[in-house]
């Protein structure tokens, strides 16, 4: 932590060089227009900054064109710093880890049972980071932090998983608290959508964006909504429950305790619910979207009404924050445009024109990667830029 006085020259200094380096972060490689624009400093406090961080080794800077003018691209350099990224999901654990120049080194995903118990799943977590950090060829004292992904709401005052997550053993546990201590590291954390809204937006089919929301239709239903270039997350940590907009009073009975929420026409287990007469059990989501793309009709039907149902949770949503695009995930998302279209549909039919016209309907590029990917971009918007910096100096 600095010492400085608020607005003294040297705080004043330090708070532009952190705004400098917090768009390169995000951004992968900016010009240094590109950085003006962004950050709102001129062109030769840029020009300062910049040469400054070459100099301390925390970016490098290369000639490109821009819109056919020499430019100079900056980003930051590849050993500025590792981070690691963790996603538990409702059947999968995924690990990343790469470096602050936006570069995956080394990826795993493995099957988990969601009857795993915590300690259980952390154990197999902290492995899979020692030896993906072992093959990417860091030790751990060069991650400045580890961005951890669960499958539902975190309380912001415990940091615990709250009762409505997908994990049943999981409800009460602090989840960075716990891997922390075993990773001996800093741990950021985020609910899956969140982070999917991340890794879509470094990453994916939200580059360049600063309003985006991404949806993530699988066992549950939840949202990723990014403001002005932020996750925004609300006091308690809740918004974007999407999944909860109730839809029929008179429903079915939700987790939440409610009844007809948009979860319980379009979560993974509902959908499946529809089909089990005529297509028997042990039918999956992937499966029923990949029947639909062969042609049954019944599962065509299905993922097209889940497609209404979410358009209109979707219209309420573009009402209210008027985002620029909306992204799909999870595994409806798959489907295409057999869930896509109806979505834009009910877009059209009950969203405000205004804010409908300006709306794209998109489906996300990471697949299920962008999670992990989001959690590795967690940790470089939250973590400090002091931390960078320091490991670039050590
Ligand atoms: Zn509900």
């Amino acid at each position: 932590m600095s010492t400085d006085t608020p607005g003294s020259q040297s705080s004043l200094h330090r708070a532009n060089l952190e705004r400098v380096l917090r768009a390169v972060r995000m951004a992968g490689s900016l010009t240094q227009a590109e950085i003006a624009r962004g950050t709102g400093l001129s062109a030769a406090t840029v020009s300062n900054i910049v040469r400054e961080l070459k100099e301390s080794g925390t970016v490098v800077v290369a000639d490109t064109s821009a819109g056919g003018r020499r430019a100079r691209s900056v980003s930051l350099s590849g050993d500025a710093g590792i981070v690691v990224g963790i996603d538990f999901g409702h059947t999968h654990l995924r690990v990343a880890v790469g470096n602050l120049a936006h570069r995956v080194l080394a990826e795993e995903s493995s099957p988990m049972d969601v009857d795993v118990s915590a300690a259980q799943g952390f154990e197999r977590a902290e492995a899979m980071v020692e030896r993906l950090l072992a093959e990417a060829g860091f030790r751990s004292d060069k991650v400045i932090g580890v961005g951890l992904g669960v499958p539902g709401p975190i309380d912001v005052e415990t940091g615990a998983l709250g009762s409505t997550a997908i994990l049943p053993g999981w409800t009460g546990i602090a989840p960075g608290r716990e891997l922390a201590e075993r990773l001996g590291l800093p741990v950021h954390v985020d609910n899956d959508a969140n982070l999917g809204a991340l890794g879509e937006l470094v990453w994916g089919a939200g580059r360049g964006l600063g309003d985006l929301a991404y949806i993530k239709v699988a066992s549950g239903v939840g949202a990723g909504l990014v403001v002005n270039g932020q996750i925004y997350r609300g006091p308690g940590g809740t918004a974007g429950e999407i999944g909860h907009i109730t839809l029929d009073e008179a429903g079915p009975v939700c987790r939440c305790g409610n009844r007809g929420c948009l979860e319980t026409f379009v979560g993974s287990r509902y959908l499946l619910n529809l089909l089990t007469p005529t297509l028997g059990t042990g039918l999956t989501l992937p499966r029923v979207v990949e029947l639909a793309q062969e042609g049954d009709l019944g599962c065509r039907r299905v993922i097209a009404d889940a497609g209404r149902q979410i358009g209109t949770g979707v219209a309420t949503l573009c009402n209210l924050l008027n985002p620029r695009r909306v992204i799909l995930g999870g595994d409806l998302a798959e489907a295409g445009e057999l869930v896509l279209a109806p979505i834009r549909d009910s877009v059209a039919r009950y969203a405000i024109p205004s804010a409908a016209r300006q709306l794209s309907v998109v489906p996300g590029t990471l697949g299920g990667r962008a999670e992990v990917l989001g959690a590795l971009a967690l940790v470089m918007s939250e973590a400090g830029d002091s931390s960078a910096l320091a490991v670039a100096r050590s």
